[in-house]
């Protein structure tokens, strides 16, 4: 068996073995490719897209993305680190970019690398609708949504590729694909409406925990919702399919998302 044959061997071996769980949800899933490969080929990618795109800066808008993250950021290691997940955000490299860009759009690829498009902020009005969008975006995240956007032998095929010195352009496409960069390839993958559902959840948390008052998110969706009228579908609800179900939800999960932040002492949230 040659070198060549011996990593592929190996590299199915993962696709078995690997699992992770989901530590909001305690659901195991299936991890095909670590982070150790995945993040490389993230920051890589998030890297070459803040050179192709207008990245915005010294503006209040700006200065809003960077704190809103950081403080969603910071709620979801105090989450994980008080649950029994110290560690698992070690490999996350948090960076926050405002990209001028009117499509209506947010994501965050694996290590915690995201983009906030200009074209969202009428609909998040404020810091509190930014907190809404951005603690969605990281639970994907968080939850590895991404990876199982792709099929398993997609993604060995990108993990092998990352292991390899050139990545080629089908396998980079398919990779900003699968985590929402892409408006730049013209493709856009929908989330499953379980993993909306997850998103919603743990974003939820996130921002309650980060002090936004966790009441607005239903607003934000009905807003979302309000201006998906007419023949231009806005990218983020076409990925995310926004429905009375979903804000029924954020209204019924609104008290525990509180509750949950007052054990990290968060008493007052932010309208
Ligand atoms: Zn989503």
């Amino acid at each position: 068996m040659n070198f060549r044959n011996l990593s592929v061997a190996v590299g199915m071996l993962l696709v078995f073995l690997s699992c992770n769980q989901n530590p909001f949800t305690g659901k195991k899933t299936l991890a095909v490719v670590p982070n150790s490969q995945i993040l490389p080929m993230a920051f890589q990618q998030y890297d070459q897209f803040l050179q192709e795109n207008q990245v915005v800066t010294g503006t209040s808008e700006a200065r809003m993305v960077k704190d809103v993250g950081q403080k969603i950021a910071t709620a979801a290691e105090r989450y994980l680190n008080a649950n029994g997940y110290q560690g698992y955000l070690e490999d996350y490299r948090w960076e926050y970019n405002l990209v001028n860009d009117d499509a209506v759009n947010a994501w965050c690829m694996p290590g915690g690398k995201i983009v906030v498009y200009t074209g969202i902020l009428p609909i998040t009005q404020d810091e509190t609708g930014l907190a809404v969008v951005m603690g969605h975006e990281v639970a994907h995240a968080l939850a590895n949504h991404g990876q199982q956007r792709m099929s398993a032998s997609q993604l060995q095929q990108v993990g092998a590729a990352v292991g390899a010195v050139a990545v080629s352009e089908e396998n980079q496409q398919m990779f900003q694909t699968a985590y929402g960069l892409g408006t730049q390839v013209g493709v856009m993958l929908p989330f499953s409406r379980s993993h909306e559902t997850e998103a919603d959840k743990i974003g939820l948390t996130l921002m309650a925990i980060a002090g936004y008052n966790p009441d607005e998110a239903a607003e934000l969706w009905r807003r979302m919702k309000a201006n998906s009228g007419g023949s231009a579908q806005p990218e983020f609800l076409s990925t995310h399919p926004s429905n009375d179900t979903r804000i029924n939800n954020l209204e019924a999960w609104s008290d525990e998302a509180k509750a949950e932040a007052r054990k990290y002492g968060v008493t007052n949230f932010k309208s």
